[in-house]
């Protein structure tokens, strides 16, 4: 070394947090060093990745400005810390064994779907890992459903229990290697091995498993097979047969089932698959996409009945890859769970509750630790939406404008999910499920508990909905010891849009969905509120409604129509010769006039859902709903896309502002018995209920000076409302907000809850 270079000599301090662990990081740290000819080493530690570098000082700053220019795709830098330290001579680098420390800020990487890398090794004869069915890399495979504990390391995983062999070992500690520190790194050798047994859970002897199994799905059986978060069942999802077979097994009549294709090409022969689709579909996250349905198309007419969509998504693991070579169309692909229950992840808990739904159980001896759901996304006007926020995507967190203090929020009682904040991080958990039953409440708490343990966090409060009798409100209130905060359910909703947004200032928040308990015990669902994160004022709502015997209107919402009629022309409403009427006998609707009558079991709502069910129920297109949402779902399927006309609509101006939905049904109830088509009802509902809410908003902002609208709820997953509402909106000058990486439905709702109730703890702790 020259005298001069020597001079030179500088040594860097760098500390990197983010997604850095299990993301192929130190391997990148490593080949950059090398570049740049660098002394030093790198670790993972609980809060990130510390690197310390020695060398020309010009090297070290290039050296800083690649590491986060030009990190591993799967990395997501949220900052980088340097500071000098002094130099001690270090020419070689290396990688140092992790170092478990007290803080676990450390953020962790989803599940990844298997790379291209990874594909063409698999699908190559000369490869030692040819038609490996778990084959990865650093930059693919299996993440958060393996983890134990952290720091992201093989004994933390499931896959402790598999000791790497000699090849595979040499690759672990190679930092040449694509599959260096790849901690799931495995293969035929030392790896898990595929299990195939017999719908009695006996192991059926083969040495070619993914043979037999799509034989069997060729002839129309169901396969119950394991993937990264649980079980799917599959069956040829062309096989009309099969699958209503399927259906009546599972105990799941009409809610669209997702299907898998092997590549883009083959799904356009069933769906239309835009650019922006195209990409989502491909991502390493592999959401199911919502698709516009091709007509006509070889898809069974059981698989997705009386909807415009599919949910497609495009294979995710090895196992997928190799199946799909079958030459399947599409396989129905469906969480293998009974309705209602979560998804199974265990073999001997599949095998033992999906026993009579599934012919043959494809298992694995790789352990799950979390079970985790498809996610599920759509793309429309503003943007890609989430519905179904789960595998590819937990735990990345949502990232806050603000700091305060660790919170738990329970979430809400369907598709619940829950969220722990900590510093500018939200985490919101894979989707749990309706916790209704105490399978779903046991997975709810065995999540808080991994959440707070992986990500090292203390609550100092917890938040819940507002309604006393949710089993996720009870639970909060047995965590004893923290603080309580009660968050009221729309409020929660329009919170989680804000924070998505980054959005502290007071605005006008629409949230429509289908249920929620108000302030004055009245079931809410169509709320415009004038809010910021600590509270808000009801500025207007839908008109109060009847719903006759409560949750069975949602079941039947036949019964829900029948009150919105009966308020209008009250027991002449047997008169109105309507042909869904005709659904229900004389009896029930004597019945239906005594409870309206008296408000016999008859809680008021202001819910749009409910309404959205009325006119899907009077239109004859759903009159039962297997599912939540399915009415509206359905009617929407139903709208003239094209047809602009809407129904005229009427606002009280009371204390506060009333839509009076009673208008809007008569118009309804007018075209059916004029015989227009259901398509033209449908459209001019559509329309007429965006142009009032646009109007009620426009109401709210000159009466208040407000012009952010922040749009929530489970409504506005209806496209028809949500793209007709931006537009309309926007053109009267209004800046509108709507969900993107945080699901509009109820799934986002713990969100909403974790922000307000540390807003709320925050003025507490200032003793406002
Ligand atoms: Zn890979
Ligand atoms: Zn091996």
């Amino acid at each position: 070394m020259k005298p001069a270079e020597a001079e030179n000599k500088a040594r860097l301090h760098v500390e990197v947090s983010g997604i850095v662990q299990g993301v192929g990081f130190r391997p990148f740290v490593y080949r950059l060093a090398k570049k740049f000819n660098l002394g030093g080493w790198v670790l993972n530690d609980s809060r990130g990745v510390v690197i310390e570098v020695e060398g020309d000082d010009r090297d070290l700053g290039s050296f800083v400005e690649e590491l986060r220019a030009s990190a591993p795709p799967l990395a997501r830098i949220v900052q980088v810390k340097t500071s000098r330290a002094e130099p001690i001579g270090e020419t070689s680098f290396r990688i140092v064994e992790s170092v478990s420390r007290e803080e676990r800020t450390v953020l962790i990487s989803p599940d990844v779907a298997t790379c291209d890398d990874c594909l063409r090794e698999m699908f190559d004869p000369d490869d030692r890992r040819f038609h490996y069915p778990f084959i990865n890399c650093t930059n693919c495979g299996p993440r958060y459903t393996i983890i134990r504990d952290i720091p992201y390391d093989r004994p933390n995983t499931t896959m402790s229990k598999f000791k790497m062999c000699p090849l595979c070992e040499a690759e672990y500690h190679d930092p040449a290697d694509r599959r260096f520190h790849a901690q799931p790194n495995a293969c035929w050798d030392c790896g898990p091995r595929l299990i195939l047994c017999d719908a009695d859970g006996n192991e059926i002897s083969t040495d070619a498993p993914i043979a037999r199994v799509t034989e069997m799905l060729k002839e129309g059986l169901t396969v119950a097979i394991k993937g990264l978060g649980g079980f799917h069942l599959a069956v040829d999802a062309t096989n009309d047969e099969a699958v209503r077979r399927l259906r009546a097994r599972k105990k799941r009549e009409q809610k669209p089932l997702a299907v898998m294709s092997k590549d883009i090409p083959t799904i356009r022969r069933y769906a239309f698959v835009n650019e922006v689709e195209e990409r989502l579909l491909k991502s390493f996250q592999r959401p199911i996409v919502l698709l516009r349905k091709r007509q006509p198309n070889p898809i069974a007419n059981s698989v997705a009945p009386r909807s415009r969509w599919f949910g497609v998504m495009l294979p995710y693991t090895p196992v997928h890859h190799l199946i799909m070579r079958g030459d399947f169309i599409a396989l129905v692909m469906t969480s293998g769970n009974i309705s209602e229950e979560p998804i199974c992840f265990e073999n001997e808990e599949a095998m033992e509750r999906l026993r009579g739904i599934a012919d043959a159980f494809l298992l694995n001896d790789r352990d799950i630790f979390m079970r985790t759901d498809d996610s599920v996304t759509r793309v429309q006007q503003s943007g890609q939406i989430i519905l179904r926020r789960a595998r590819g995507y937990v735990p990345v967190p949502v990232f806050l404008k603000d700091d305060g203090p660790a919170i738990l929020a329970t979430g809400p009682e369907l598709k619940n999910t829950i969220c722990l904040l900590r510093g500018k991080e939200a985490f919101l958990s894979q989707h749990i499920g309706d916790i209704k039953n105490f399978e779903t409440l046991s997975y709810l708490e065995k999540t808080a508990e991994h959440l707070k343990r992986i990500l090292q966090i203390e609550p100092e409060a917890i938040a819940h909905d507002m309604h006393p009798d949710y089993l996720s409100t009870r639970w909060a209130q047995e965590q004893k010891g923290l603080p309580l905060f009660a968050v009221q359910h729309h409020h929660a909703h329009i919170a989680s849009c804000m924070a998505e947004h980054q959005l502290e200032e007071k605005v006008i928040g629409v949230a429509f969905d289908g249920t929620g308990y108000g302030t004055d015990g009245r079931i809410w669902g169509g709320e415009f509120l004038v809010c910021d994160l600590s509270g808000f004022e009801r500025a207007g709502h839908f008109k109060y409604t009847p719903m006759p015997g409560g949750d069975a209107a949602v079941e039947n919402p036949i019964r829900m129509a029948v009150a919105h009629l009966y308020q209008i022309w009250g027991k002449d409403t047997r008169d109105l010769e309507l042909k869904a009427l005709e659904t229900i006998s004389e009896a029930q609707l004597r019945v239906l006039f005594r409870m309206l009558e008296g408000r016999i079991n008859c809680p008021l709502t202001s819910s749009v859902g409910r309404l959205f069910d009325s006119v899907s129920a009077l239109l004859g297109i759903c009159d039962y709903a297997s599912y939540e949402g399915q009415p509206a779902i359905e009617l929407e399927a139903f709208a003239d896309e094209d047809c602009a006309e809407a129904y005229e609509w009427r606002i009280e101006e009371k204390d506060n502002l009333v839509v009076d939905s009673s208008v809007i049904i008569h118009q309804v109830v007018e075209d059916i018995q004029e015989g227009v088509p259901r398509e033209m009802i449908s459209a001019r509902f559509h329309n007429a209920i965006a142009e009032v809410t646009a109007e009620v908003c426009r109401k709210i902002a000159n009466k208040t000076g407000l012009r952010k609208v922040v749009l929530s709820g489970g409504v506005f997953q209806n496209m028809l409302i949500s793209n007709k509402l931006q537009q309309l909106l926007t053109r009267s000058g209004l800046e509108v907000f709507q969900h993107s990486e945080v699901p509009p439905n109820d799934g986002g709702v713990s969100l909403g809850q974790a922000v307000v109730a540390r807003n709320l703890l925050k003025k507490r702790q200032e003793g406002k």
